[in-house]
């Protein structure tokens, strides 16, 4: 347990309106942080016992800032995040519980517990709660697909938290009324991950869906190929009636419903490629990953640290934060610049493109500056994989270009 902890507020969206608990109050383990959280965003709580700091500003992944409320942490608290795996009874008692509340309640009781998700693999799912007042969904689907083999931290939780996904994915199905529950596992996942989701879901509405797992599956535009249903990469599943959420946000609202468990740690793995190892921890919401590399022993200023799959280009400031955004870290060796060549027209990121749309043409776009263009080469396809820029033999920052395209998409909003 880190001495102080800056616990951020549950999403992305604005929260300008939150009150921090004022400096010097004692809070347990569990405590609110904070008031006049937007509906949109879970609350922020302790992750230990301890005494309110202050207000500040956390960075998520990439260049997001949110409020959070800083706290130094009691130095006697019990780790956050050792939790015990249930027995599959569990859910048949959980179950009528659910049947018995509404959605609305359902969000409110989520967003209380700290329970949130917004990452590459798992869409924001308070919005896409919200989304299922207004639009029903037929099915939930859980992702246990890992977006890089070698952090395989969705098979992981599934393998040791099968009752907590398999309890997350139904309630979550029993409240929208979706008439399916799925969980996309990989064929070639661990067999402790499959055993354990079989295990869970046996006799239960769930069905366990076989995939191929190529690299970039996992993200949820190409995963709904499964409904036969187009998604465009920045929009939310609801908008095709699927309510999508990976495992690690399964285990979290199953914990929720089975137990009334808050979220105050994450599941998280770290991969140390100079040293080729891999580290699967539970670390408290709120822990600096200057303080998680400290941990390991890793100089923070000696690496580049990147989110999710490295090709994917998702850098991240060790002075971010663990919390629900995303959950899978990288740890390399900064490799030094390389000046790009002219294209050659090999075509080889037009090939590799899982989206079948035309990155170079895309980096013309972005160089010409024209959103016109972007949008023939299909920049809204696109699901910011990286492969292109990957497999391009003259290193053109194909994928630079597409954010920079985004980029001023937002701006002309
Ligand atoms: S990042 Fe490149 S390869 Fe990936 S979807 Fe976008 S254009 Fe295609
Ligand atoms: S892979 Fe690189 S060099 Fe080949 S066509 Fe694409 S941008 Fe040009």
């Amino acid at each position: 347990m880190p001495g102080r902890l800056a616990v951020p507020v549950g999403g992305y969206g604005a929260a300008d309106a939150m009150e921090a608990r004022p400096a010097g109050t004692i809070v347990r383990r569990g405590d609110a942080l904070a008031e006049n959280v937007p509906q949109s965003l879970a609350m922020p709580l302790a992750p230990a016992d301890g005494r309110v700091v202050g207000a500040a500003r956390v960075l998520f992944t990439g260049d997001r800032t949110v409020p959070a409320v800083v706290i130094e942490c009691n130095p006697s608290t019990e780790p956050a995040g050792a939790e015990k795996a249930l027995a599959a009874g569990a859910i048949s008692e959980m179950l009528p519980r659910v049947r018995a509340i509404d959605m609305s309640a359902a969000i409110d009781l989520l967003r209380s517990r700290g329970v949130w998700a917004n990452r590459w693999t798992s869409p924001d799912l308070i919005a896409q709660l919200h989304a299922t007042l207004r639009k029903p969904v037929d099915t939930v689907l859980c992702n246990v697909l890992d977006e890089d083999a070698a952090l395989p931290l969705q098979t992981r939780i599934a393998g040791n938290y099968g009752v907590e996904v398999t309890a997350g994915v139904l309630a979550l199905a029993s409240l929208t009324k979706a008439r399916r529950a799925w969980a996309a596992v990989a064929h070639s996942a661990d067999p402790a991950c499959w055993a354990s989701l079989r295990r869970a879901s046996a006799g239960t509405d769930l069905a366990l869906l076989p995939l191929q797992n190529d690299y970039p599956r996992a993200h949820p535009t190409l995963l709904l190929e499964l409904t036969d249903r187009a998604l465009r990469p920045d929009r939310l599943p609801t908008e095709q009636n699927v309510l999508l959420l990976d495992a690690a946000a399964a285990a979290a609202v199953g914990r929720c419903f089975l137990s009334d468990e808050p979220m105050l740690a994450v599941s998280m793995a770290v991969r140390d490629r100079s040293r080729n190892k891999t580290h699967f921890l539970n670390v408290p919401i709120g822990t600096a990953f200057s303080d998680l590399l400290a941990d390991l022993g890793v100089p923070a200023d000696s690496i580049d640290l990147r989110a999710g799959n490295p090709l994917r280009e998702q850098h991240v400031a060790s002075a971010a934060v663990a919390c629900g955004g995303e959950l899978t870290l990288t740890l390399l060796t900064p490799a030094p610049a390389v000046n790009p060549d002219p294209c050659i027209r090999c075509a080889w990121c037009v090939e590799g493109c899982p989206v079948h749309i035309q990155p170079a043409g895309l980096l013309e776009a972005a160089q010409q500056e024209d959103p016109y263009l972007a949008h023939q080469y299909g920049l809204e396809a696109c699901v910011e994989c990286g492969i292109c820029s990957f497999v391009c033999p003259s290193h053109l920052p194909l994928l630079a270009g597409i954010r920079t395209l985004r980029a001023m998409q937002r701006s002309a909003r």
